[in-house]
């Protein structure tokens, strides 16, 4: 079923690449859907996204990208720091949670101008205000995670059944009461261990009580991916969990996949040039997200890993501090020579979606951020699992013991924000050169992870087509924006 045009959905993405992408291709499927979709953003986070939006328009999408400027120097921040490229130090992320509040009064200026009148705001579970914003409209406000319902759950039954208290030891794995059969998690592994405590007291609150206030969750997934947390996450809450992804699927020419987020790096032609004179299924595809840096040690360590395994590769290196010192390691150990024909390095930011798409991609080195881990099983890829921190062991737990994609470099605990340059070595060489190895092997393990990842993939593409879960629950949440929540028991 599709919405009449006077459905006005409207978008407010965290302004991080992990929020905003996923969030914006949800946008361009409910625009699909018939149902005009607003997306606010600010002029550094809309360029990223103008072009896919415009194209999307063209073929009769209704998609508003509004621009609000970001009040930067009004709380303290330098000028173009808009988002969240790189992890903040907390001072910055205060003061970056304070600029963003000062987004609400010009959005809610703009949507009472707009016709037709916004029905409803699907907006980041740490864009608070939204709540409140939505009230004063008088329409529902559905809470957006970044993350899979297994994830959501397993933080809502942590706290829930007060696992912390009753455990003890740091790195001893624990089960969580009410989680599928098999997923063991350790205290120092929990999400809330990375961000210090008291730097997000003042907001936490805040996004909770929002939450609780929340008519509904959307969430980037399917169902046949959750093994069951979405009906008992709803009934844990009370309310409707919508899973409506994968999203990057709405993704279908080169171009749109070209062009999700940050513009590609200039490596990024030839890199696929490359992989179409690489064998089907024969290159790893390594990148750690768009927002960790580590230090120059341990991606050197990475490296070498990469080197010492047999296995071709393309090997993503974020831009940030310590470029040179990489570098003149990279150069003292003569890197790329050694790799020469059997490597690319792609310095900057990738077009990972295109990239994960080309048969020549046989395999995915994450660090199991979700939108990341998603993508991996869109394209029906084993996966070597390397968590950094956040809710990425949770992931990392689900993609290996619960659906058996994926193999772990073997990270007992998470880098914590604005320590993740230390130069600590979390991971070793030769515990990266195995986990490849293990993945690409040909025994009775690695055959049946690709089989699983290949079923996989092909449930995630049922999910998004015509009659298919996700593709259901889009009409679904169209439903209950047009009719109210009487229409659906939880
Ligand atoms: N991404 C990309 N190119 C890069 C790095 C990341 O396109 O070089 C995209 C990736 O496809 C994903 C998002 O950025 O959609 C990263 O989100 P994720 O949840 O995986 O991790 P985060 O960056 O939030 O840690």
């Amino acid at each position: 079923s599709s919405a009449p045009q006077s459905v006005h959905v409207v978008f407010i993405p965290l302004l991080a690449q992990g929020h905003m992408i996923p969030l914006v291709d949800m946008a361009r499927i409910f625009a699909s859907r018939g149902a005009v979709a607003t997306i606010y953003t600010t002029p550094v986070n809309a360029r990223r996204f103008r072009t896919t939006v415009n194209r999307s328009s063209k073929l009769g999408m209704p998609i508003r990208l509004v621009e609000i400027p970001f009040p930067c120097e009004e709380v303290g921040l330098p000028i173009g720091y808009e988002n969240l490229d790189i992890l903040p130090s907390p001072e910055l992320l205060t003061k970056f949670y304070n600029g963003m509040g000062k987004l609400q009064e010009p959005i809610e200026k703009h949507l009472r101008e707009q016709t037709p009148a916004p029905s409803c705001i699907i907006s980041d579970k740490y864009i608070f205000w939204s709540s409140e914003t939505a009230q004063r409209f008088g329409i529902p406000r559905f809470v957006f995670h970044a993350m899979c319902c297994f994830s959501v759950l397993s933080a809502h039954n942590v706290k829930h059944f007060n696992c912390s208290d009753s455990i003890t030891s740091d790195l001893e794995p624990f089960e969580v009461p009410g989680m599928p059969k098999g997923f063991k998690i350790t205290k120092a592994q929990l999400p809330g261990n990375s961000v210090r405590q008291q730097d997000f007291e003042v907001f936490r609150g805040k996004i909770q009580e929002a939450e609780m206030a929340a008519q509904g969750v959307v969430l980037n997934s399917f169902d046949e991916l959750e093994n069951g947390c979405i009906k008992a996450y709803q009934k844990a809450i009370g309310k409707r969990v919508w899973c409506v992804g994968p999203v990057s699927l709405c993704n279908k020419d080169e171009s749109d996949m070209f062009q999700r987020g940050n513009e590609a790096s200039s490596d990024a032609e030839k890199c696929m040039a490359w992989l179409d004179s690489m064998k089907p299924r024969s290159v790893i595809y390594v990148c750690l997200g768009s927002l960790c840096r580590l230090a120059p040690s341990q991606l050197m360590e990475l490296g070498r890993g990469l080197g010492a395994s047999q296995q071709p590769f393309v090997w993503v290196i974020r831009r940030g501090e310590g470029d040179s010192e990489l570098e003149n390691l990279l150069m003292e150990e003569r890197f790329e020579e050694r790799v020469k024909g059997r490597g690319i390095v792609i310095r900057g930011w990738a077009p990972q979606v295109a990239i994960l798409s080309h048969q020549a991609i046989g395999g995915f080195l994450t660090h199991c951020g979700w939108n990341s881990t998603l993508e991996g099983v869109c394209s029906a890829l084993p996966m070597v699992t390397w968590p950094l921190f956040s809710e990425q062991f949770v992931n990392e737990a689900l993609v290996v013991d619960i659906l058996g994609i994926g193999v772990r470099v073997g990270v007992k605990v998470p880098v914590r924000w604005g320590e993740e340059r230390k130069n600590v070595i979390l991971v070793r060489e030769d515990e990266i050169a195995r986990a490849i190895d293990a993945l690409v092997s040909e025994d009775e393990e690695g055959k049946e992870r690709r089989k699983r990842a290949a079923e996989l993939g092909e449930k995630a593409r049922r999910a998004m087509q015509e009659g298919g879960s996700s593709q259901s629950e889009v009409s679904r949440v169209l439903q209950y924006i047009m009719a109210g929540p009487t229409q659906e028991a939880v």
